[in-house]
């Protein structure tokens, strides 16, 4: 018999690795709301529980499943994407440089650019993908972490993970990765190379726009991963009980909904690729994308749910669209059951990478035919 986090991913997926609540015999964990835990009459904590900053309950299962999935030695829980994402660099020493790609999740980007540089840590921004710009950036001795995003937001540009990664090691740096567009269900960062995984665990993970969380995922249980667990535990960062548990619902779903939205992202692109009111497509499952041969390399199973277009007329025609749409919603974030489209040049502001004339598209899981028909009628109307 295979062990539970040997299973493939929809079966540790849609029974959370099988484990039943001991005390019920309950399929579904129960939630432990607990700030604090009995100790023994001898003083100790044999149960493993002491307060509820370092360690709860509830939160195993959710991590255990996500360090399955990744195929990682262990995984955090946080408070939200951004939580999870900061920790890593906050675990770093001020003086110690970070390279991060041009084009990424922007609430980071702005992030490293304002606060973590005011903290003393030395950032640069690297063009996507670009591997001679990234041997070029990184500093032998110096540079103490890259971070990818791929595919990243909101062009979709792809990196390729393995070849990032023996650049990063020859370096004497560790490699994280952003993988919450892709899921552990296309790409496996720790397999390819990476030496930490981070998620928005608010978006496809969880997957019903009802909830803030983030993870980290780490291949070793290392120096580096006990000061990242130090920095959850001394800034207290955490998630609530009830959130764990609703992270846990929502991932038994992960593998029927990315395969949806896979699918019919991947349907759209196709379709209103050569649309006269497109002028271009942006999706990695394309083979007119420029690193298309490295995304079929290392992602398994689809190409994501989010594209984005190039809207012909600039920005007043991308805004005018997205205001002409009725099935999609205009709104933020990604990864939800419902489809969402934003114009992000006007929400990011200046010094922003995006190109003004881009709409980006969450596709969710409604019947294609009227998430294709929404869009042919608003673009007939410009
Ligand atoms: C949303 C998002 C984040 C930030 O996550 P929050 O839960 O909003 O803090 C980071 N990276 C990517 C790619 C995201 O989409």
């Amino acid at each position: 018999m295979t062990a539970a986090n040997d299973r493939r991913p929809a079966t540790i997926l849609a029974q959370a690795l099988g484990w039943i609540d001991e005390a019920t015999g309950g399929l579904a964990p129960g939630i432990q709301p607990s700030s604090t835990f009995l100790r023994d009459a001898d003083n100790q904590y044999r149960r493993g529980f002491s307060y509820g900053r370092d360690s709860n309950p509830t939160y195993l299962q959710a991590e255990a499943v996500l360090a399955a999935l990744e195929g990682g030695a262990g995984a955090l829980l946080f408070a939200s994407g951004m939580a999870a994402a900061t920790a890593v660099f906050q675990s770093l020493r001020p003086g110690d440089h970070v390279l991060a790609p041009v084009t990424m999740y922007w609430g980071l980007r702005k992030w490293l650019a304002d606060e973590a540089r005011r903290w003393g840590l030395a950032v640069d921004f690297v063009p996507n993908g670009d591997l001679a710009a990234l041997e070029g950036a990184l500093l032998p001795g110096k540079t103490r972490l890259v971070w990818l995003e791929t595919p990243a937001n909101p062009t979709w540009d792809i990196a390729d993970i393995a070849a990032s990664a023996r650049l990063a090691h020859e370096a004497g740096a560790m490699l994280a990765v952003d993988n919450t567009v892709p899921t552990p269900l296309l790409t496996r960062p720790l397999e390819l190379g990476a030496d930490l995984v981070m998620h928005a665990a608010t978006k496809y993970l969880n997957g019903h726009s009802d909830l803030i969380a983030g993870v980290l995922v780490t291949a070793r249980h290392d120096a580096a991963w006990q000061r990242i667990a130090a920095t959850r535990h001394d800034g207290g960062a955490i998630l609530g009980s009830f959130e764990a548990w609703l992270l846990l619902r929502g991932l038994r779903t992960l593998a029927v909904r990315l395969d949806r939205q896979c699918a019919t992202a991947q349907h759209l692109a196709e379709r209103f690729s050569g649309h006269p009111g497109v002028v271009r497509v942006l999706y990695p499952g394309l083979a007119s994308h420029p690193r298309h041969a490295v995304a079929r390399a290392q992602m398994q199973g689809g190409f994501g749910g989010m594209l984005s277009l190039r809207v012909a007329g600039g920005e007043r025609a991308a805004i005018a669209l997205a205001a002409r749409l009725a099935v999609w919603k205009r709104a933020t974030s990604l990864g939800g059951v419902e489809s969402l489209v934003e114009h992000r040049a006007s929400i990011e502001g200046p010094g922003t990478p995006c190109p003004t004339d881009l709409l980006r598209l969450s596709v969710g899981l409604e019947a294609p035919e009227d998430l294709q028909a929404d869009l042919e009628q608003a673009l007939a109307a410009l």
